[in-house]
């Protein structure tokens, strides 16, 4: 796993805070699903032993309310942060997914441009393979070398394709904390920009633009993120200009080359982009080289230190210029899908009881009017209606109270993660 400094290690924990959310999330939707099951079941016994009590359309919405439950909670258990990186080709995105990962994954350098969709996930299986669009075969990748090799030459892949590369997750932690990284091909080799965001970055939480600190940002760099921030509202971009190292050899240029890039970077996402603030923009826009973290978390691997590498000057305060991006990509990305995923995801579930509720008050009412009715009739009857009207009153109140209470929870856990958001609006505003 990847090794921290100590004073980082309470730093890693934004990315938990989703983990925990979704557990929690989850665990309530499991209980809503028993509920609704008990409910549809003992109103199907119900409906069999007095039919004028319920009819067959609300039977038929339970058991409906039933099967959505169930799809709610299988969406939930797939529910990933994601991170989307984007860049002229060779600026180095392929690099920066291995620095992140902390071990090379992604085939990179000459020869290796992406040349579609990858995207690296956790593997369930603790085993690495990858699965390519509309297949469902599993092929078993055992070293970088053999996925470049199946990437690129045992099947002829469209720029538009998505392949998943799953990995264990035991190898890293953004991966067992359930980020998938999707890297892209390079934005100057396809018109076909709108059919990229529609297909593979509508539900992105971050965008990271990798671009080329020895250059400037590129039209087409540029127009790729006015795209995306017309069809999302205030996408979170991440700017790296990355081969930072390449500065070590221009010492005098340093600060006003940095300087230049950080007014650059800022005026796009502040004045054209408008997606934040000038004083957010100062923790979105970083100066790394990802070739540089990458060598060393493979060095740490091998339990050799970070720079016994030959490294340029300024080495370590690249390093933790990159660790402060990843501190914050991890805030921002956990906050972005705590809201988009778990909000959505709770409003559902609120009208699903409300709905449930209805319906139970309904039955409930029409209940005890068949018992006045019915009331001079046979003892018997009367009993047999008592029984259900006490079956329904249970069932209504475990409806009402536990879980209103349940998705008030719910609401409470997401609330609290959106505060901060929201302060954020607010400022904004
Ligand atoms: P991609 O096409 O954007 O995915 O770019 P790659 O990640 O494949 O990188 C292209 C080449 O740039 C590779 O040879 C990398 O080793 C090199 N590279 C990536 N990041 C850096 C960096 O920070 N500094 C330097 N000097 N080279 C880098």
């Amino acid at each position: 796993s990847r090794r921290k400094p100590a004073l980082d290690e309470k730093l890693s924990s934004p990315l938990q805070v989703f983990g925990q959310a979704k557990k929690q999330i989850n665990g309530i939707f499991v209980n809503i699903q028993d509920y609704v099951a008990n409910a549809s079941e003992r109103m199907t016994d119900m409906n069999i032993e007095c039919p004028d009590v319920i009819n067959e359309k609300e039977l038929k919405s339970i058991l409906d309310y039933r099967s959505k439950v169930k799809g709610i909670c299988e969406v939930l258990t797939r529910d990933h942060m994601k991170v989307a990186f984007f860049g002229r080709t060779s600026n180095g995105k392929s690099t920066v997914v291995n620095a992140m990962l902390g071990d090379k994954v992604l085939p990179s350098g000459i020869g290796h441009t992406t040349n579609c969709f990858l995207q690296v996930e956790g593997s369930q299986t603790g085993e690495a393979y990858l699965v390519t669009e509309g297949s469902k075969e599993k092929q078993n990748v055992e070293s970088v070398s053999h996925l470049a090799h199946a990437l690129n030459y045992e099947k002829q892949l469209n720029e538009k394709e998505l392949v998943h590369v799953y990995w264990p997750k035991d190898k890293c932690g953004l991966l067992r904390d359930d980020v998938a990284l999707v890297d892209s091909p390079g934005v100057d080799v396809t018109p076909h920009l709108d059919d990229w965001i529609d297909a593979h970055c509508i539900d992105a939480d971050v965008f990271v633009l990798v671009a080329n600190a020895e250059s400037t940002l590129m039209i087409t760099e540029k127009n790729f993120f006015h795209k995306v921030s017309s069809k999302l509202s205030k996408p979170n971009i991440f700017i790296l200009n990355n081969r930072w190292d390449a500065s070590a050899n221009e010492p005098e240029f340093l600060d006003q080359v940095r300087k230049q890039h950080m007014e650059r970077a800022t005026d796009f996402l502040v004045k054209e982009l408008k997606v934040c603030t000038a004083e957010e923009a100062a923790s979105r826009v970083f100066f790394i080289s990802a070739k540089e973290v990458l060598q060393a978390r493979v060095q740490e691997r091998k339990g050799l230190a970070p720079n016994s590498g030959a490294l340029a000057e300024g080495f370590i305060t690249r390093y933790k210029e990159f660790e402060e991006f990843e501190h914050k990509f991890e805030e921002c990305i956990s906050k972005s899908a705590i809201k988009t995923k778990f909000l959505n995801h709770s409003q559902q579930g609120k009208h699903l009881i409300d709905e449930i509720c209805k319906i139970m008050e309904t039955i409930f009412k029409r209940s005890l009017e068949q018992t006045k009715i019915k009331g001079a009739q046979k003892k018997e009857y009367q009993e047999k209606l008592n029984f259900t009207n006490q079956q329904l009153e249970n069932l209504t109140n475990m409806l009402k109270i536990k879980i209103r209470n349940v998705t008030d929870d719910v609401e409470d856990k997401v609330s609290k993660a959106l505060n901060d958001e929201i302060r954020r609006l607010y400022v904004l505003v």
